[in-house]
């Protein structure tokens, strides 16, 4: 078939028009859409926080197949297989883990995103959004004081954030060779997994890694810190990287960000500071208070999909020395002329590891524009008194033992029976709890004790959810102590 054969190709067309569909058709989907997120939205107050999750979602039921269905059965097979089983993370009475956003005007940044679908991976394809994300870029660093020469990468969280990370590091200091097994990195107990896991990617698994003891408020141990650098010196080892928390996990301690700086600058090591779950209460006065000295890192990770909001895919990586993270991800390749126009702005491609990207920078812009910064503000100060007045009540509340003062926005407790192994107990307890489903809790591990966390980070909790979890928590805890 060496001719061109327009029978064929007309075929072929009929077919392949109908991905795009006209005016009438677009509004036919949009309409079901709507109609389907305005329910789950209407419905989000009542919901459970947690469905307990069959071992098939039955997804499986409705086949990929030649043919198309109607939008409206596949809505249907989304609610029924996705969106009504598991942990319902849009819920303000979802208080486990790390709660994260999905606001609305970002939900329709990302529609208007897919639509227009601008590469903002390149500054040349693509100027005004790739401008959109440097501008974004910028926002942050100001808020959190970082200079005019910063650079930074909005990411798709802060796993990648953090890799993005570890390996300017890397490459400022030539940690190469002979010099990974002599290379010290410094982080404690509470730091993040996907720290050791950016080691390990970036071939830097045969560090020498120090687990520098936390005091009992679980912040890092500045004169452990100190010590152990100092040591690790004079033994002919090199301290490089220093992985501090702004807001752990676990429980939302932040380590003492100032004098960590100041020991990293003595030693000439790397700060690396995590703020995925707590740096933008930067924003609001409480939260900035709290965070100070974070200015002093070197580098920066941040989480719009945490504290600022934003539906999952969204980080950020701040590094102070912008040069630094352009050295490490630089991109060159025939068929890329960027640079060709001698473009300033610069472009994700060579400050990250993608190339095509997702444009995630407008579901952030279009809800700060839309909204202002103010009520973002407010959210976080909110969450900030919400974790206080938690923790002050469970204290409260007969066999409840609590952890330390929350530093942001997670409280730690546990239960004390009166009888039994409390660790069983509390594991029991939150089991409980979720399976309710009124609200949702987690558990950690601190000290080898379990020990439960509520976690005040959504933008839908608010003092009714709160009280209503210390009500459920009280209520279980006191039905299971007397089975
Ligand atoms: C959530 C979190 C991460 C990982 O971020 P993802 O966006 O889930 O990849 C890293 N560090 C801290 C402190 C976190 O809370």
């Amino acid at each position: 078939m060496r001719s061109c054969n327009l029978a064929y190709l007309q075929e072929m067309a009929k077919l392949s028009r109908s991905l795009h569909p006209k005016a009438a058709e677009r509004k036919r989907l949009l309409n079901q859409v709507m109609a389907y997120a305005n329910q789950f939205l209407e419905e989000i107050e009542t919901a459970p926080a947690y469905v307990p999750t069959p071992n098939d979602p039955g997804l499986d039921d409705l086949k990929i197949r030649e043919t198309g269905i109607d939008i409206a059965e596949a809505i249907l097979q989304l609610n029924k297989s996705v969106d009504s089983i598991g942990i319902n993370l849009c819920s303000g009475h979802y208080l486990g883990y790390v709660p994260s956003g999905g606001l609305f005007h970002a939900a329709l940044g990302d529609f208007l995103a897919a639509i227009t679908n601008r590469f903002a991976g390149l500054h040349t394809v693509s100027p005004g959004a790739v401008k959109m994300e440097n501008m974004l870029l910028k926002w942050m660093a100001d808020i959190v004081g970082y200079p005019e020469f910063a650079r930074g990468n909005l990411t798709s969280g802060g796993s990648m954030a953090n890799l993005i990370s570890v390996v300017t590091a890397r490459d400022a200091f030539e940690v190469v060779g002979k010099e990974i097994g002599r290379a010290v990195v410094y982080i404690t107990d509470q730091t993040h997994h996907s720290v050791a896991k950016a080691l390990r990617i970036a071939g830097l698994g045969r560090c020498v890694v120090r687990k520098i003891p936390v005091d009992p408020a679980c912040r890092m141990d500045p004169s452990a810190l100190d010590k152990a650098l100092a040591a690790d010196g004079s033994a002919g080892k090199r301290p490089w990287l220093i992985v501090a928390s702004a807001g752990t996990t676990n429980t939302g301690a932040v380590d003492p960000l100032g004098e960590i700086a100041e020991i990293a600058e003595r030693y000439g090591a790397w700060l690396h500071v995590d703020g995925a779950y707590g740096g933008f209460f930067v924003l609001c006065p409480e939260g900035h208070q709290v965070l100070r000295g974070m200015h002093l890192s070197d580098s920066l990770v941040l989480d719009p999909h945490k504290s600022l909001f934003m539906p999952y895919g969204t980080g950020a990586v701040l590094v102070k020395d912008g040069p630094k993270l352009y050295r490490a991800f630089k991109a060159e390749a025939d068929y890329l002329q960027s640079d060709l126009d001698g473009a300033e702005e610069p472009s994700p491609a060579d400050l990250s590891p993608e190339l095509s990207k997702h444009f995630r920078g407008l579901r952030i812009w279009l809800s700060l524009m839309v909204l202002g910064i103010a009520p973002f503000r407010a959210a976080l100060s909110e969450k900030i008194h919400l974790a206080r007045y938690f923790h002050q009540k469970i204290k409260h509340r007969k066999g409840f033992e609590v952890g330390p003062y929350p530093d942001l926005s997670i409280a730690t407790y546990r239960y004390i029976p009166k009888w039994g192994d409390a660790d069983a107990f509390n594991h029991r307890l939150m089991r409980a709890v979720q399976n309710e489903g009124k609200i949702y809790i987690s558990s950690t591990l601190i000290k080898g004790k379990v020990v439960l966390r509520t976690a005040i980070l959504s933008f839908r909790t608010h003092l009714d959810e709160v009280k209503q979890a210390l009500d459920v928590l009280a209520k279980t805890a006191k039905r299971l102590e007397e089975e």
